[in-house]
């Protein structure tokens, strides 16, 4: 009986080392699992509370499947460029992500990033490499390139901090050691979310139709409960292109003018 315990303990422990070892979080995934099938967009929709559009790849998934993470589409159906192109999905990360800007953690790092030579450098290449997987990301959709969002990418890169969920987002599609700042916001939530568990049950409403038209009115992570976000701040022509930052990327907003108002509709 002792023996057997023993066995199970080991089973479980290879499990957990097959779990944790396991590439699941990178934008270099499967085909199948990238593809974001029916299923996928009606949970999407659920967790934010409002239908998704122009999702075409879901670059990061909870252990047991549901999205994380929604990439969208560098130029939407309508034709608008779209910078933003990892969208965090997933109401438990988002809610978690927000109480730390709350916190004041962006301003911190905003400090860091002002002193420290060598996270700015390692903070600019996440820029590179977010630019690099939304060309790919355009080149598998078939969107191809989208010149007028050259150099453009979210979240305050390549030099500020802006929005930490675009970070977050950032860091589950590519896998660790890409946006180490986005690496040390999932870190920083262990307390409410990691990487190893499935934290879905009760997350959202499973429950009724999911939304099929938009609803929300609490702005791009449509969570009600998040308060002490800052009111997006945008005075420059580089900080309209961001406006996608604190935007409702997934879907709500079919122009840069309708994400602005979601944006300050959220800091309510
Ligand atoms: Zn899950």
């Amino acid at each position: 009986m002792d023996e057997n315990r023993v066995d199970q303990n080991r089973e479980a422990e290879n499990d957990e080392r097959a779990r944790t070892t396991a590439p699941r979080h990178r934008a270099d995934a499967p085909e199948s699992s990238r593809q974001p099938s029916p299923h996928d967009l009606e949970v999407l929709s659920r967790q934010l509370g409002r239908p998704v559009r122009d999702v075409v790849e879901i670059p990061a998934r909870c252990v047991c499947g549901n999205p994380l993470v929604a990439a969208t589409s560098p130029r939407l159906s309508n034709g608008t460029p779209f910078p933003t192109t990892f969208y965090l999905t997933h109401p438990v990360i988002t809610s978690a992500v927000s109480r730390l800007e709350a916190a004041g953690l962006m301003n911190e790092m905003n400090d860091r990033l002002a002193a420290d030579a060598g996270l700015a450098a390692r903070y600019r290449s996440a820029h590179e490499a977010y630019l690099s997987s939304r060309a790919e990301i355009g080149a598998r959709s078939g969107i191809g390139a989208v010149p007028e969002i050259d150099g453009v990418s979210a979240g305050g890169m390549p030099t500020r901090v802006k929005c930490l969920h675009v970070l977050v987002g950032h860091s589950l599609a590519a896998g660790p050691g890409v946006n180490l700042l986005g690496d040390e916001t999932i870190a920083a939530i262990a307390e409410w979310w990691t990487v190893e568990r499935c934290y879905c049950d009760g997350a959202w409403d499973t429950g009724g139709e999911a939304p099929s038209r938009d609803l929300s009115r609490h702005g791009p992570q449509g969570l009600p409960e998040i308060v002490g976000r800052p009111a997006p701040v945008r005075k420059s022509r580089s900080d309209a292109a961001g406006a996608a930052d604190t935007a409702a990327t997934a879907g709500a907003a079919d122009t840069a003018a309708t994400a602005g108002a979601a944006g300050t509709g959220e800091s309510q």
